[in-house]
């Protein structure tokens, strides 16, 4: 008799399974390998039988937390990512992530616990009721609920083909309580399952938009290309590489595409990001949009001269979305890189050397500026003497992923620590967000295998920072380091109206080294680079968890790091 089955009394007897042992083997049906969650009801035991069955599940302290793991993995894997919640509050909790996925284009499936339909849809007051399918659906791809064991199978499956085929994304799966304890015949629910079949399928572009692409491309003076997230994604690394080389045209890698070529590839116009902008006649975006990142495609950014933009992206909506696209190109990016390197034939000709030149000059000039700013030994510390020892670390060890969020924190360590591999800098993604430092470190090391370094401002962390005890729990390779500012942006502000605390400063001098030596791991306390430099490098050399509270001068930093522009000013406000 199979795990999970039993023989009902009387005659005639037959097999039974129930919801719970059906939700679990479609997921491993479907190559589900681990859920990122936190218990409760109705859930406790689906998760203990799910680590049972073999499934890794990974316990959380909050569901946010859970759910920004479960959305990394999905990007960092393909495949979707599991999250689960308890019901209302925990759905709730889970759902920010399930957003920030779906923004993202990350597959995920945030699969929550419901209360009674009955008792739901005549608002009877059930223990955590909330109409939680209709709240989830603005927020995401797709949302599904189950009523029928004998539908778990289909349920899982049109959950999964959702998140990942197309534009990938956040899928939202409803499981009301009574489904989990719900019978049927074992046989019958064995056959109801369903093992998706290509997923995500190829799309292939259509051949002339290929030749209008390299048409466009090929009639430039002043190429760029920019490379997204949707690159990194995709794991066609190989054959982004031969194109860009082959193409001969500087790259700009958006933040979580760094990596996917060397930042110290010759053709990387990272270091010369303000002069490609505007200076460029065509850009050619892969798998990047046009959004406030890259200023819509207008404005003081891209400067006077006019722009021809040329867009691969799986998501035909995306085209025109901000600025005119002159040459569309619909397709995965695998689908479309191989269509344009064999339309490029075996000769192509690069751009003019005086386009190329000029940015490797800007290049050169801007990295010779930064460089003696990057070895200063000053204590305190600032951030470029903190990064500069980052920056080694990484170039030393370039497996290591790198996990990245805070104001200051986030935008300086994207410019100044180069990243040598594919899919090894995760941040705060499309919307910014602060909060998803923990979970991502937590996700990355486990679909992985890498030793994480999590590089934190301290208002950032807070929103994570019970989760260290998570990652000293499953004992993983993660070493955090809080840059700690004594605040928000800067710790400097001061509150003259009374003897409250100004709104963006924190406790002065806290220990953040503490709380992982409370949990059992280590913690440093560190006050100069080279400190720094050791306490990290001892970290990622024993796999041990620990987070170094990284002391800066509470006055570096800037209003909002580098998007201080996008504060509203009142007219009223005193100069
Ligand atoms: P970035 O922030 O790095 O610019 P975005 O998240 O804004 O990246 O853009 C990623 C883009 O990549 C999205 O428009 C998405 O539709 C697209 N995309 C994701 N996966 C693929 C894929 N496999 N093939 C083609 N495009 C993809
Ligand atoms: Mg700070």
């Amino acid at each position: 008799m199979a795990e999970g089955t039993s023989k009902q009394g009387g005659a005639p007897e037959q097999e039974l399974t129930d919801g719970f042992h059906l939700i679990i083997d479609a997921l491993k049906l479907n190559d589900v390998k681990t859920i990122y969650a936190v218990p409760g009801i109705p859930i406790t035991d689906f998760l203990r039988m799910s680590q049972a069955s073999g499934i890794r599940v990974l316990s959380f302290r909050h569901e946010q937390n859970a759910g920004y793991a479960a959305a990394i993995a999905g990007f960092l894997t393909k495949k979707p990512g599991i999250c689960l919640t308890v019901s209302a509050p925990g759905f709730l909790n889970g759902l920010t992530a399930l957003a920030h996925a779906t923004t993202n284009c990350y597959p995920m499936i945030l699969i929550s616990g419901s209360s009674e339909r009955e008792i739901v849809d005549l608002q009877q007051g059930d223990y955590e009721e909330m109409d939680q399918l209709a709240v989830a659906k603005t927020m995401c791809k797709a949302a599904y609920r189950v009523l029928h064991a004998a539908d778990i199978g289909i349920g899982i499956a049109r959950a999964i083909r959702s998140a990942v085929s197309g534009r990938p994304g956040g899928v939202y799966l409803d499981l009301p309580a009574k489904l989990f304890g719900q019978v049927m015949n074992a046989e019958a629910g064995k056959k109801s399952l369903v093992k998706v079949i290509d997923p995500a399928p190829a799309q292939i572009p259509a051949p002339d938009a290929v030749k209008r692409a390299l048409d466009v491309l090929k009639g430039a003076k002043r190429p760029l290309i920019i490379l997204g997230k949707g690159a990194s994604y995709a794991q066609v690394d190989d054959l982004v590489r031969q194109f860009v080389e082959k193409s001969g045209v500087p790259f700009l890698p958006m933040s979580m595409a760094k990596g996917l070529l060397p930042d110290t590839h010759p053709q990387c116009a990272g270091a010369a990001r303000s002069t490609v902008l505007k200076d460029s006649d065509v850009v050619m975006m892969i798998g990047a949009r046009l959004n406030w990142l890259l200023s819509h495609g207008k404005g003081k950014t891209w400067g006077d001269a006019p722009k021809k933009f040329i867009q691969i992206d799986i998501e035909p909506k995306e085209m025109d979305s901000n600025v005119e696209i002159v040459a569309p190109v619909v397709g995965d990016i695998g689908s479309c890189l191989t269509a344009f390197l064999s339309a490029m034939g075996s000769k192509w000709d690069a751009p003019p050397a005086e386009w190329t030149n000029a940015v490797k000059t800007k290049r050169e000039e801007n990295v010779a500026k930064m460089a003696p700013r990057l070895m200063n030994n000053n204590v305190p510390m600032d951030y470029h003497g903190a990064l500069g020892a980052l920056r080694t670390i990484i170039k030393e060890r370039p497996e290591t992923i790198l996990v990245n969020e805070g104001a200051n924190t986030l935008d300086l360590a994207r410019g100044i620590i180069d990243i040598y591999k594919p899919r090894k800098r995760l941040d705060v993604g499309t919307w910014g967000i602060m909060g998803i430092g923990m979970g991502q470190a937590i996700a990355a090391t486990v679909e992985t295998g890498k030793p994480v370094l999590a590089v934190e401002g301290d208002s950032a962390f807070g929103f994570s920072g019970m989760e260290v005890e998570t990652i000293c729990r499953y004992k993983l390779p993660v070493c955090v380091v809080i840059f700690n500012n004594n605040g928000i942006y800067r710790g400097t502000d001061v509150n003259k109206a009374s003897d409250d605390p100004a709104t963006t400063v924190f406790v002065a001098g806290a220990r953040y080294d503490k709380m992982m030596e409370a949990f059992g791991g280590v913690g440093i306390n560190a006050t100069s680079p080279d400190e720094l430099k050791r306490a990290v490098n001892e970290a990622l050399d024993s796999g041990k968890p620990t987070l170094i509270n990284a002391v800066l001068d509470p006055a570096a930093g800037s209003e909002s790091g580098r998007i201080g522009n996008l504060n509203p000013q009142s007219a009223l406000k005193k100069k």
